[in-house]
């Protein structure tokens, strides 16, 4: 991702909330590409290590998941797989699979803005965040700036419900 705007906060003790705005950017990016609009980043000690949003459809790639890309970069940064260490902020509760990914990496945190009753995996419709039988739980923090997350993703959802009746309706017009 562009390395300008948020720059100045790589150095800067962020907070939940703090960091949620800068996930929500990130969304942000995402839905001006055409992608569901989530955004994530990660932080370890007082750094920002991993910035990044949903690329699934510029990536053909249906694991491309913000969380997952910034799993990736936060083990780059890190050096190591393991990122005990750092506090996932991503806009919306994760889904099984970044979840099994979060506890694979043994993050130590995550927080999440908007929860998701039909498949979030951090407590809402699974919790493979803290599931017993798995080798590491993860702490979680949800619905911070839920309000503001779950606004951005349903007028991305309204808006392109809209697009596919207008797309239609011209479908029948003979465009
Ligand atoms: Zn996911």
């Amino acid at each position: 991702m562009n390395d300008g705007a948020d720059s100045a906060l790589r150095r800067t003790e962020l907070s939940d909330e703090g960091g949620m705005r800068l996930a929500l950017r990130l969304a942000a990016q995402a839905e001006e590409a055409g992608e569901v609009p989530v955004g994530a980043i990660v932080i370890h000690g007082q750094r920002v290590v991993a910035r990044a949003c949903n690329q699934v459809e510029m990536l053909k790639d249906a694991t491309a998941h913000a969380e997952m890309i910034a799993l990736t970069q936060a083990s780059a940064a890190v050096g190591d797989w393991r990122l005990t260490d750092c506090t996932l902020i991503v806009t919306k509760e994760p889904c099984p699979m970044c979840a099994g990914a979060m506890v694979n990496a043994r993050l130590g945190r995550l927080v999440y803005g908007a929860a998701d009753a039909r498949m979030g995996a951090a407590g809402s419709a699974l919790s493979i965040t803290d599931y017993p039988g798995m080798l590491h739980r993860v702490a979680v923090t949800g619905g911070v700036l839920g309000p503001e997350c779950q606004a951005q993703l349903q007028a991305f959802f309204r808006r392109r419900r809209q697009e596919e009746k207008d797309g239609k309706a011209h479908g029948e017009t003979g465009q």
